[in-house]
């Protein structure tokens, strides 16, 4: 199964992804983790990525062709993938098309996770991460039993740069921007399926079955 997963940030895009992952067997590729690991190990393109990203800003479209033309092309991805942040615009999602018709390949379905933007922003700013292995944790409902602390690895729990409320804020308006275009896109395309990501994750999850509506 190949899935593009469409939604503003904190709608749940990754933690989805990685629930989907495990049901259906395909790989998880988050641009966003992969920005990540490399500003983590100080890259030539993390170097090149940090400052966009920690002013909530979208990355040049060229360090993003590189990257995920590189990452889609590796043995791994041929049973499937659900793409996670990317595409972002117009133009990403048609480099993605020239690239994968290169590959004889194509998208099955595009899934929109859609919530509001208080939502996001209550979400968002309570997430805190945990630096070492990545736990996600909220201030509301789901903390860690010792503050400041992952109840997984003993790491240290953070908040990302980007999560603080000026910067979700900058986001989100990007999102509507820019992103959205691509719901356009996609529909037109006949491969567009909205979900509401405010409910409960099994929900969601059941809306994501290719089986259904024979995808
Ligand atoms: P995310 O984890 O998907 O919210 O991504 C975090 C940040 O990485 C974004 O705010 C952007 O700065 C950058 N980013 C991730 N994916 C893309 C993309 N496809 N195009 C441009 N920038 C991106």
């Amino acid at each position: 199964m190949r899935m593009i997963l469409l939604g503003p940030p904190g709608a749940g895009k990754g933690t989805q992804a990685e629930a989907a992952v495990k049901r259906f067997g395909a790989v998880h590729i988050s641009s966003g983790d992969m920005l990540r690991e490399n500003v983590k190990s100080r890259t030539e393109l993390g170097l090149a990525a940090e400052k966009y990203m920690n002013a909530g800003q979208l990355v040049t479209d060229g360090i993003i062709f590189g990257m995920m033309r590189e990452r889609l092309e590796r043995d791994d991805v041929r049973p499937g993938f659900i793409l996670d942040g990317f595409p972002r615009n117009i133009a990403q999602a048609e480099e993605l098309d020239s690239l994968l018709n290169e590959m004889g390949l194509g998208i099955d379905v595009v899934v929109l996770l859609e919530i509001s933007d208080d939502a996001v922003v209550a979400r968002l700013g309570g997430r805190r991460v945990c630096s070492v292995c990545g736990a996600i944790y909220n201030v509301v409902g789901h903390s860690t039993k010792k503050e400041g602390v992952c109840d997984l690895c003993g790491g240290s729990v953070i908040q990302r740069g980007d999560d603080v409320e000026s910067v979700i804020r900058d986001r989100l308006a990007l999102y509507h921007a820019k992103t959205s275009q691509l719901v356009e896109y996609y529909e037109r395309a006949g491969l567009l399926r909205r979900i509401d990501a405010s409910g409960p994750t099994d929900a969601i999850l059941a809306c994501l079955d290719p089986q259904r509506d024979g995808v």
